[in-house]
């Protein structure tokens, strides 16, 4: 069964559009299981019904034309029950319903398994026989293992927009609705660029057509230029190369031959594809067949292979190989990449950057945070969409529910323009109110901090609005580079900064790489990252790395008493111990320094983060050792709630909201005042309107937040009333769901007159 399994499913997984792939699948089934007719209807959300898609077995003129409304007959019952539904005779099933279409009138034996993908039912795979006979567990079990598989198949393909329930002559920029995970709020239009995209046979859409000759054409001239290529090239390395790379060249010229490669790529030209889907198919099937030699050295040309492919591609698009698709962006640009990095970032001209997506990542991913950070709406985790549906096409882009609307139609552009405008209104009103004070109407005066250190920007500035840095990551000037900044790097750096506003507390955190913040010079592979050799953790490990930037942190204060130092990840009392014994080695190092220079240096305040779930308990024992504590609510909700704050596929699960992360921050700020110590949130949520209205309520007093969200904060704090908030604290606490508690948050903010800060327009 196993084989037969791997084999249909790499089969179908072979054949690059779905219905192909559909009526191969219903072709192979019927055959592996022997059964009558095997069939997959899809639903149709819209019309609330399913489509007969494929078929062998019922009548093939019924595809594309029987619907079966989503109550209806058994393929709607195993929907709705969302299991396998096996009857010996399904003519005397009471759910049975007869659609003379189709032609099943022989057929008794009915099995159905749903396809759902992600809680929602995109379908249903069905066999039938004549015989009356109930399927055995094998055949169900196996439906269900195929069911799956394919519920991933085809939510990818309705995510490229390539299922259109049958409806031909889709027009070529049809507007095209997909969904990620909010990132960053607000709104944006602009124009879709893909940074260094290479042309790509895996990335290549495919794509019919019927000007036969014309592709074939096509296709011998970019064979004649990728020829002409090679041989400009083989000529050049000639004498220079070792024979195997010479050897290379060889195969390419066989496989570039018209009796090899020409041959079957014009096959399927034949077949209605174009050039580029036809050259994409035989090459992708070539490299299979390399990949599954059992010679090292034959396998190992699988890549030649592909390079080729992509040269032979490129020429037929018109464009070199191996170059970027470099276009100057567009003025009002959407910046759309695998996954959007720090560097990506710093590099791109922000007076062009209207919006983000980032196809990996979730809402807390350090992208994201970034793009909060800078202030600039960003939709993540569009995990099936291609990315080069998304290039070069008009976008609107909604940060608050992580919708993305690819070339919109006219209609909803103006919504969207219409939002946008009041989304600036609401901007100025905030901004009207810059310079008072952070107070609730009812008089709690809060203390408001920035976190800075993801942009190169708000590395150089605080906030003029805001009370000092209650968090500095370090990790991004570390990432920018291509070796480990030196220790002068880092003195310039720390001292640029807490030179800036002397008179306010900077609180610098110690490296906090691993995670989704990869050192490119320094890569650590781990099955689990976040779990793995992270902050504190890799630094112990490394006094050379923590002495040195600790000793540039102190060298960075002389002459000032402004600095904090705060460790990340703290698990144990015994990484505090052990990084304080090295703070204070760092310490008697640069003493002597400073005597020399007959600077003053101080001690610095030295913090933990809260993030770990374990010190929650330890709190009596961290209290005696250290001068602070500052809530990482990002990671505390990651692993309070075990779920990777990176991951797209989880993100509805990753939520601070949770009735269990609120009671332990509930928890955390009453045991702190209870040890009389300082405490902070710097996680998301404080800079998060309802995140604000809550940790008011709880008690917390001093936020830590992006800097692009300080008036936002600012503007709901000087709106609510803080016994107001504790009643609606009070309120969510005894809720059993995080979207429960959204919920009753967002009511209150909306009746606060505060809903325009969670949710596009006023
Ligand atoms: C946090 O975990 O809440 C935090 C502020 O740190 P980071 O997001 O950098 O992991
Ligand atoms: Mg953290």
């Amino acid at each position: 069964m196993l084989t037969a399994l791997k084999r249909i499913v790499q089969e179908v997984n072979q054949t690059p559009v779905l219905d192909d792939a559909l009526n191969c699948l219903a072709d192979r089934l019927k055959e592996a299981l022997e059964v009558d007719s095997c069939s997959i209807y899809l639903a149709d959300y819209e019309q609330q019904h399913f489509l007969l898609f494929a078929t062998e077995g019922l009548a093939k003129s019924a595809v594309g034309q029987v619907k079966i409304g989503f109550s209806e007959g058994l393929v709607g019952l195993t929907a709705q029950r969302e299991e396998p539904i096996n009857i010996s005779d399904a003519h005397h099933h009471p759910r049975f319903k007869h659609y003379p279409e189709v032609k099943e009138d022989n057929y008794h034996a009915f099995l159905g398994a749903p396809i759902i993908h992600q809680r929602k039912v995109l379908g249903v795979l069905t066999l039938q026989q004549q015989q009356k006979r109930r399927f055995s567990e094998d055949e169900e079990a196996f439906l269900v293992t195929l069911a799956m598989q394919l519920a991933v198949e085809i939510a990818n393909a309705k995510a490229r927009g390539s299922i259109n329930l049958l409806q031909e002559n889709i027009p070529k920029d049809w507007q095209k609705a997909v969904k990620g995970v909010p990132g960053s709020s607000g709104l944006a239009i602009g124009f879709g660029f893909i940074q260094n995209l290479m042309v790509n046979i895996r990335n290549h859409l495919p794509k019919r057509s019927n000007h036969t000759q014309q592709e074939i054409e096509h296709y011998r001239q970019a064979v004649k230029k990728t020829q002409e290529d090679m041989a400009i090239l083989s000529d050049r390395v000639q004498g220079e190369v070792p024979d195997d790379v010479q050897a290379i060249f060889q195969l390419y010229h066989h496989l570039l031959d018209a009796n090899s490669l020409g041959r079957d790529v014009e096959k399927e030209i034949k077949k209605g594809w174009d050039a580029p889907t036809s050259l994409k198919m035989v090459i992708e099937s070539f490299i299979r067949q390399f990949q599954s030699m059992n010679d090292a050295y034959m396998r190992e040309r699988a890549v030649d292979i592909e390079d080729m492919g992509n040269r032979v591609l490129a020429n037929i698009i018109g464009i070199s190989a191996n170059e970027p698709f470099t276009r100057e962006p567009h003025d009002q640009t959407i910046l759309i990449a695998e996954e959007v990095t720090a560097v990506m970032l710093a590099e791109f001209p922000s007076e062009k950057l209207v919006g983000i997506i980032s196809i990996r990542g979730s809402n807390n991913s350090h992208a994201a945070i970034m793009a909060r950070a800078m202030g600039v709406p960003a939709v993540m985790g569009l995990d099936n969409v291609p990315i080069v549906m998304l290039r070069d096409k008009e976008i609107l882009l909604d940060g608050y529910t992580g919708d993305v609307i690819v070339s919109p139609n006219g209609t909803i552009r103006h919504e969207f323009d219409q939002l946008i405008l009041e989304e600036k209104l609401l901007s100025e009103r905030i901004h009207s109110e810059d310079t008072l004070p952070a107070l609730t109407k009812d008089n709690c005066t809060m203390s408001l901090l920035v976190n800075s250190g993801l942009s190169m920007e708000t590395e150089v500035s605080t906030n003029p609005y805001s009370d000092g840095v209650g968090l500095f990551r370090t990790e991004i000037p570390f990432m920018m580079r291509q070796r480990f900044p030196t220790e002068q790097e880092q003195v310039e750096l720390y001292k640029g900064l807490l030179e800036s506003e002397p008179d306010k507390q900077f609180t610098m955190r110690t490296l906090d790489v691993g995670g989704d913040k990869p050192l490119a010079y320094f890569p650590i592979v781990e099955e689990n990252p976040f779990l793995g050799w992270r902050g504190i953790r890799l630094t112990l490990d490394h006094p050379e790395i923590f002495l040195v930037q600790i000793r540039a942190m102190l060298r960075a204060s002389f002459d000032l008493d402004n600095l904090s130092i705060m460790l990340p990840m703290i698990t144990s009392v015994s990484e505090v111990s052990e990084a304080k014994r090295l703070i204070r080695q760092a310490f008697n190092e640069v003493e002597d320094e400073a005597e020399e220079k007959c600077a003053k240096l101080v001690m610095p305040q030295i913090g933990v983060m809260l993030e770990v779930p374990a010190v929650l308990y330890q709190l009596p024992q961290l209290a005696k050792i250290v001068d602070f504590f500052s809530v990482g609510s990002n990671d505390l909700t990651q692993y309070l709630l075990a779920v990777d704050r990176n991951n797209a596929r989880v993100a509805g699960l990753y939520d601070s909201y949770h009735p269990a992360v609120l009671s332990a921050l509930h928890s955390i700020v009453k045991t702190s005042d209870t040890l009389q110590v300082p405490v902070t949130v710097c996680g998301e949520l404080a800079g998060e309107p309802g995140g604000v209205v809550l940790l008011v309520a709880m008690g917390y007093r001093k936020l830590s937040m992006n800097t692009h969200n300080l008036l936002k904060v600012k503007w709901i704090i000087r709106n609510i009333y803080q016994n107001e908030a504790e009643q609606l604290l009070a309120k969510v606490v005894t809720l059993n769901n995080p979207e429960d508690v959204r919920s009753e948050v967002n009511l209150f903010l909306e009746a606060t007159g505060l809903g325009g800060l969670v949710r596009a327009g006023c």
